[in-house]
């Protein structure tokens, strides 16, 4: 156990520190710091090694959180890394991004603020590639059999990671022209420096994983040649079909879906050229959708020089406390504050969008309405509080609808499930024979710490298929449900 007076000499929750905002609107780098090791070592040493640990059921992956406390607290980094790499691929991703739901199960939280559970967990990472721990892991000799990941977010990433250790000749194969999913594309560079992502692709090279970029399957290979190619396929495609607001006036120039937004900007950051950018500078913007896509539209809008950025989501704002029908140790819904919402903007609620107001084919602004809910469960404008906000760039952060799988369910006899996701069994086996499917584009857009644990668990699951056998942890099932945080 770490300290065990820890919880009771130690009351408050200290953070990693984040850098002042207007330093941080300079630039495109990660907000958060590292944590001074004092402050660390005294954090750590608060988690009470509980006898039931309920953070190992909040976390998909199953960490193993109290141990890693424990060793962090005795300075013992290498077990540390170890312990956190038998059940993460990539630590330093979800100690990044993951919106850590095993905190809201932490026991100490029913009193007490709960263990930064998170902010260890990226520690260990960042020491981990410090002190040369990581080293590639090559396995000493193959299995003969071939398996085909594609699309490179998390998920495939961790299905690769996994299979190429276990000792399958494992191809990556993506439709960008790098590597990295949602995590390259998708997520900017305050939440998520590509350097960090760099370094890891570079351990699975050496391992032996093969990188295609800019091969899209269904197109440059079709997904019936592939399968004939390979003994496995896993489908790990995402699910990016953002949802349509289709109300007058939709077809005037700047109104974007924010994928298409946050992609380009992702790009320039990366000094790529962009024959057709989308700049928020000097514009005023309004994002409408309030998860972590139009939290990541804020911070990008205002590093670009938005005159004014403005958000709006259709439903009531969330509590700032747990709601007493989400009880300890569920994660709850409540109102967040991210790093971009720190840095300006403003956040309306209860707002029902009427229709695009515009002029010479170009937005001016958006007609808004007060949002009420009926008696019937449905919601919708009220009537005569309606009000035009003014705006030259709209982004779409409505969420996602499903899977862009329109090649694959022509080429092969896969199925979708009732939410346009690809369907799969317990195993993640689509209903074609051999081909498996993980992360979003079978569960819907979710979270990275789900695509990890599915893209693991999968692995498993080839490899009984391919073998008969298999060595590697199943943590999650398809069926188990990820807490819908609404991106
Ligand atoms: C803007 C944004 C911010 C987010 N922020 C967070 C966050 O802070 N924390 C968090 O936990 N989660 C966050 N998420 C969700 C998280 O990123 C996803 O749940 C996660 O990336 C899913 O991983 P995946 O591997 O299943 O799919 P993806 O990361 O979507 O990767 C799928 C890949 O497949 C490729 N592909 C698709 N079709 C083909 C094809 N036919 N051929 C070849 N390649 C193909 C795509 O180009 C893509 O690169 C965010 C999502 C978005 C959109
Ligand atoms: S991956 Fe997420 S849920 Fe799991 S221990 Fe880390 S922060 Fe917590």
């Amino acid at each position: 156990m770490a300290d065990p007076r820890g919880f009771l000499k130690v009351r408050t929750r200290e953070d990693r520190p984040k850098r002042p905002v207007p330093v941080r609107l300079m630039d495109w780098a990660e907000v958060q710091q590292r944590q001074e090791a004092g402050t660390l070592h005294e954090q750590a040493g608060r988690c009470m090694d509980c006898g039931v640990p309920f953070c190992h059921q909040g976390c998909p992956l199953g960490n193993l959180i109290p141990e890693w406390n424990d060793l962090v607290w005795r300075d013992r980094w290498d077990e540390a890394s170890e312990r956190m790499h038998a059940t993460n691929n990539f630590p330093e991703f979800t100690g990044r991004v993951c919106p850590a739901p095993c905190e809201s199960s932490c026991v100490l939280g029913i009193n007490q603020e709960p263990v930064t559970i998170k902010q260890v967990e990226y520690a260990i990472g960042e020491k981990a590639f410090d002190d040369d721990l990581i080293k590639p892991y090559v396995p000493q000799r193959l299995v003969g059999k071939t398996v085909a990941v594609v699309g490179s977010g998390p998920a495939g990433l961790a299905a690769a990671q996994q299979l190429t250790q276990a000792g399958f000749t494992v191809a990556v194969y993506e439709r960008d022209d790098r590597i990295g999913g949602l995590l390259r594309y998708g997520i900017p560079d305050f939440k998520l420096e590509k350097s960090v992502l760099e370094r890891r692709l570079e351990i699975m090279r050496q391992e032996g994983t093969k990188f295609r970029p800019g091969v899209e399957i269904g197109t440059d290979i079709t997904w019936d040649a592939l399968r004939r190619r390979y003994d496995a396929v896993i489908v790990a495609t995402g699910a990016t079909r953002p949802r349509e607001l289709a109300i007058p006036g939709r077809e005037l120039a700047g109104i974007h879906y924010a994928m298409d937004f946050l992609v380009r900007a992702n790009h320039l950051v990366a000094e790529d050229h962009v024959p057709d950018p989308i700049d928020a500078r000097g514009k005023h913007v309004i994002v409408l959708g309030g998860g972590d896509t139009g939290s990541d539209c804020i911070g990008t809008a205002l590093r670009q020089g938005a005159a004014s950025v403005t958000s709006l989501a259709i439903g009531r704002k969330p509590p700032v406390d747990r709601a007493d029908e989400e009880p300890w140790p569920m994660m709850p819904r409540v109102f967040e504050v991210s790093t971009s919402h720190e840095e300006g903007g403003e956040r309306t609620y209860l707002a029902s969008t009427v229709e695009f107001v515009g002029q010479d084919g170009r937005v001016t602004g958006l007609r808004v309405a007060e949002t009420e809910y009926r008696e019937d469960g449905s919601r919708g404008p009220v009537a005569g509080t309606e009000k035009v906000l003014p705006a030259d760039l709209i982004l779409l952060a409505l969420g996602f609808t499903g899977n862009e799988s329109r090649e694959l369910t022509e080429q092969l006899p896969v199925a979708l499930d009732s939410r346009d996701n690809v369907a799969r069994d317990e195993t993640y086996m689509t209903a074609v024979d051999g081909v498996f499917s993980c992360g979003d584009a079978g569960r819907g857009q979710s979270l990275v710490v789900w695509a990890i644990a599915e893209g693991r668990a999968c692995a498993a699951h080839v490899e009984r298929h391919l073998t008969g056998q298999t060595r590697l942890p199943e943590p999650v099932t398809p069926s188990e449900r990820a807490i819908d945080l609404s991106l």
